[in-house]
């Protein structure tokens, strides 16, 4: 699946629980709180894939699932730039000190498998939009080169 692909299909998944939340008059902080993986895991199954297993995308005891992704994710599916022969396809914008890279092949993408900037209760609060596509505009590069 494509970045675009899993960003829209995302986009859209996460939309319809922010429409249920909000027609039950859910608060900010009730929301932050519905979307804390034990309780996702819970009533929304089908919002990811490793629900199903009861396994957990970081090795974290706290992990809120608002952002996933992350607003500092930025890719583009052309290829954000090249790097020697090899094709960079996603970064990190703040260059997170646990952030990393995976080389598969020719390609370069974001590896963020060590990173919790975006799943703690202080940062969903700080960086809250009810709009999931509004707060992740800026993850979708584009022209030549990333900003
Ligand atoms: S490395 Fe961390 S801050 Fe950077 S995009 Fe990944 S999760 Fe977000």
């Amino acid at each position: 699946m494509s970045y675009i692909d899993w960003y829209d299909n995302h986009a859209l998944k996460h939309k319809k629980i922010i429409d249920k939340l909000t027609a039950k008059n859910f608060t900010k902080e009730q929301i932050i709180e519905y979307f804390e993986y034990e309780k996702m895991v819970e009533n929304e199954k089908e919002f990811c894939p490793l629900y199903e297993k009861n396994e957990k995308c970081h090795d974290t005891v706290y992990l809120n699932c608002y952002f996933c992704a992350c607003p500092h994710f930025r890719f583009k599916d052309e290829g954000v730039e090249k790097v020697g022969e090899k094709t960079k396809y996603s970064f990190c914008s703040i260059d997170s000190k646990n952030g990393g890279e995976g080389v598969y092949g020719d390609a370069i993408h974001q590896d963020c498998s060590k990173c919790l900037v975006p799943h703690t209760k202080k940062y969903v609060t700080k960086s809250f939009d009810p709009s999931w596509r509004d707060a992740m505009r800026s993850c979708v590069v584009d022209g030549d080169l990333a900003t």
